[in-house]
């Protein structure tokens, strides 16, 4: 790093000047290697994710996804982030661009402050929670690169440990849904979609062509607690690892009935949105669904995983449609979870960034600094 502040300091004509009239940027430049002299500068622009196909889930079926993607430039080190917003989430273009137009970055010294700042961005508004992610990506990415090394190796977590992935194969006929699982060959687990009138011929079609671990996700579609639970014995002699949200997010009482009767983990993700919502659903689900589209980025999802696992409950780390750039976010969180589902980025047709792969269905986490994307668009 120190190379490339000389380098940094030579050719910057602009830093020179403010080094020149500003002491404390002197002394910060001076005494450590990754301040850099100058202002954070906070960009973003719309974009269109378009998908390779149609994707249905209990509710809708959709073909593209607005995301907006965000810069943070530090003295010419810039970090990347996300915002993800599929439309029945109610976040969109318009609210994101107003959301992100109040975000000023030029008043904190330097990124590292990330626990002031994005209290400080989580106060703009409620709600919010992907506009606010792009923020919290783009700043771990700054922070990654300017320490120069992966965020994943910044928590000390262990990149061979991250976990398989699983692929999604959402509701449609049966033949529809036999060329999916044969596309899907690669993945060691595949997340098949539940929640209409079709959820045995769904899971006995994906059974009549492979024998990999199953999870399911009702995305709240299941109406009655005794037929939720029914199924939660059907699922498990089918070989499926957990149920995600089988009801409607405000059933409580009827998610902890069935969460203490349930052979699988229950778990929620509807259901619990920000940290806040983990004492409550600890009452009455076993575990849960942790997306940086919902916990407004990183370091919410960080805390998040932390305190469920200290509760002894599971955990999986899942995404939206989303490009590389959130993807790879998240992918450095994985070692910590027993389940993930970061198959985002493989849905769509024009990704902007290379990052996270998965190889043998597993997730490799890029090895590089921040969150480790090169952009490609
Ligand atoms: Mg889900």
């Amino acid at each position: 790093m120190k190379t490339n502040r000389r380098a940094f300091l030579k050719s910057s004509a602009a830093s020179a000047t403010l080094l020149a009239t500003n002491p404390f940027e002197t002394m910060a430049t001076t005494t450590s290697s990754n301040v850099r002299a100058g202002r954070m500068k906070f960009s973003f622009r719309p974009f269109t994710i378009e998908m390779k196909h149609v994707f249905t889930v209990a509710e809708m079926s959709r073909s593209t996804t607005p995301v907006v993607l965000t810069e943070v430039d530090y003295g010419g080190m810039v970090g990347y982030g996300e915002a993800s917003m599929p439309p029945y989430l109610g976040e969109s273009h318009e609210t994101a661009t107003r959301f992100l137009s109040q975000v000023d970055l030029s008043k904190y010294e330097n990124p590292f402050q990330l626990e002031t700042i994005l209290a400080d961005i989580d106060a703009i508004a409620a709600g919010n929670p992907a506009a606010k992610a792009s923020v919290d990506i783009a700043l771990h990415d700054l922070v990654g690169k300017l320490l120069n090394q992966p965020l994943s190796t910044i928590w000390g977590l262990d990149r061979s440990k991250a976990p398989l992935t699983s692929f999604t194969i959402g509701i449609d006929k049966p033949d529809v849904v036999r060329q999916k699982v044969k596309e899907a060959a690669a993945f060691k687990i595949l997340k098949i979609k539940l929640g209409k009138d079709n959820d045995k011929e769904m899971i006995e079609t994906v059974r009549s062509m492979t024998d990999v671990p199953l999870t399911a996700d009702a995305n709240q579609g299941w109406k009655d607690r005794a037929y939720a639970l029914e199924m939660t014995h059907y699922l498990k002699e089918k070989g499926v690892k957990f149920i995600e949200q089988p009801m409607a997010k405000e059933r409580f009482d009827d998610h902890a009935w069935l969460t203490e009767r349930s052979p699988i983990p229950v778990l929620a993700d509807e259901a619990f949105q920000r940290i806040g919502d983990l004492k409550k659903v600890s009452t009455c689900y076993s575990g849960i669904v942790v997306k940086l589209m919902k916990s407004t980025g990183l370091r919410e999802a960080y805390k998040m995983l932390l305190l469920a696992k200290s509760l002894g409950m599971k955990t999986l780390i899942g995404c939206m449609t989303e490009t590389s750039c959130a993807v790879s976010a998240a992918s450095h969180l994985s070692p910590l979870v027993d389940w993930a589902d970061l198959d985002g980025n493989l849905l769509i047709k024009n990704d902007v960034f290379d990052g996270m792969k998965v190889v043998d269905g597993k997730i490799v986490i890029p090895d590089r600094p921040g969150i480790g994307v090169v952009k490609i668009a």
